[in-house]
């Protein structure tokens, strides 16, 4: 399974993005502090720039 059918993400100027979802073969989240304590802490690693 690839994150195209489980990942719902809007970030359009990803090489991945296409059709509100991401279709990378899967990606890595990770913190963007010590200790994440909301989304808005955490990160999407796999990004890759258009
Ligand atoms: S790699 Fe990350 S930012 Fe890019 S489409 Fe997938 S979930 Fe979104």
């Amino acid at each position: 399974m690839s994150a195209e059918n489980v990942v719902k993400c809007s970030v359009n100027t990803c090489n991945y993005w296409k059709d509100m979802k991401c279709h990378a073969p899967s990606i890595e989240i990770n913190s963007k502090v010590m200790s994440a304590k909301t989304s808005s802490e955490t990160e999407c690693t796999t990004f890759r720039p258009k």
